[in-house]
């Protein structure tokens, strides 16, 4: 009970060190004028894990001031049903942000309202970036992940933001995003954090079912077969390799696994294509029963 009481506080709660706001104004007002910089900002959409908190503790080592926002973007759903069953939990994440966030830190979790006050009809030109992977399996995702991103960071006027390299494509659109629109923002990748069996933190692993979750650590083990065959076995036995060993598992589905060079973002047919000076990842997509998966390794030099 006392837990919702506090969910419904207006402007902000003072019971945490850090400062719960549920509108703009309501931050703008906090960090606007003579803010400790530099200031960090972690963008979340809640149910928070391990994965994001290790995004907080490192923003928090880097910088005095340090805003979370916590917000469920409408606009990056392609998908309704994975909009509606998207899990939130608001007094788990307080709780947990607030054994970490200091005096001077922040948490935004605003309503629609605040992100969006009228209808945003902006179309970004990521070029190739939004046009593989998935670009091809969620269309318009990542231009709603650019409208929100850009929305936050107009709001929050970061110095430092700090991304998870779990969503590897999102990352490489975000450093352009920041390109184009000429954000002084540095962008921060920190690496994936990983359940004891190897399946990366995600908000969706809850609701995976429990036979399904028990078999989901063969995504990244065969993510890290992937990486060591590269040395003997050309791309296409590879694709086949880790396309049958994750599907050799009842319910699972691979919707793609791409090695990719880190910035362009192209996929490659043949490691002859793989130059020396450049690096490379392997991304994937599985369907896990009615839930989407995604996890990427780096892909070695043959
Ligand atoms: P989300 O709440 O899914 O939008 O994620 C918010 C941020 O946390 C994004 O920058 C993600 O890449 C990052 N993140 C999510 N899961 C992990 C993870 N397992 N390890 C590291 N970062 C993560």
């Amino acid at each position: 009970m006392k837990k919702l009481q506090l969910f419904n506080v207006g402007l902000y709660h003072k019971a945490h060190h850090m400062k719960i706001l549920k509108t703009v104004a309501g931050l703008k007002k906090q960090i606007t004028g003579p803010v400790l910089r530099p200031l960090g900002f972690v963008p979340t959409m809640g149910a928070l894990h391990k994965g994001h908190l290790s995004l907080v503790e490192k923003a928090i080592n880097d910088c005095p001031s340090v805003v979370v926002s916590i917000y469920v973007n409408p606009t990056q759903f392609n998908d309704r049903e994975d909009l509606i069953n998207y899990p939130r939990t608001p007094e788990d994440d307080i709780a947990l942000l607030s054994g970490i966030m200091r005096k001077n830190d922040y948490v935004l979790m605003p309503r629609d309202k605040e992100i969006y006050p009228e209808e945003d009809n902006r179309v970004f030109d990521f070029g190739n970036l939004d046009k593989v992977m998935e670009g091809i399996h969620r269309p318009g995702h990542f231009n709603g992940v650019a409208k929100v991103v850009s929305r936050l960071f107009d709001i929050v006027n970061p110095d430092i933001a700090y991304f998870g390299q779990k969503d590897f494509q999102q990352l490489v659109i975000i450093r352009e995003l920041v390109r184009q629109c000429g954000y002084k923002v540095k962008i921060v990748a920190c690496p994936i954090i990983r359940e004891n069996d190897g399946l990366a933190m995600s908000s969706r692993n809850r609701l995976l079912d429990p036979q399904i979750r028990k078999n989901a650590g063969i995504i990244y083990k065969s993510l890290l077969s992937a990486s060591k065959m590269i040395k003997s076995q050309d791309i296409p036995e590879i694709k086949k390799f880790v396309t049958a060993n994750i599907e050799a598992y009842e319910g699972f589905k691979v919707e793609y696994f791409e090695i990719v060079e880190e910035t362009r973002l192209i996929p490659l047919s043949f490691k002859n294509d793989m130059k020396s000076e450049e690096v490379y990842f392997g991304c994937i997509a599985v369907k896990a029963g009615r839930i989407r998966l995604i996890d990427n390794i780096k892909i070695p030099l043959p």
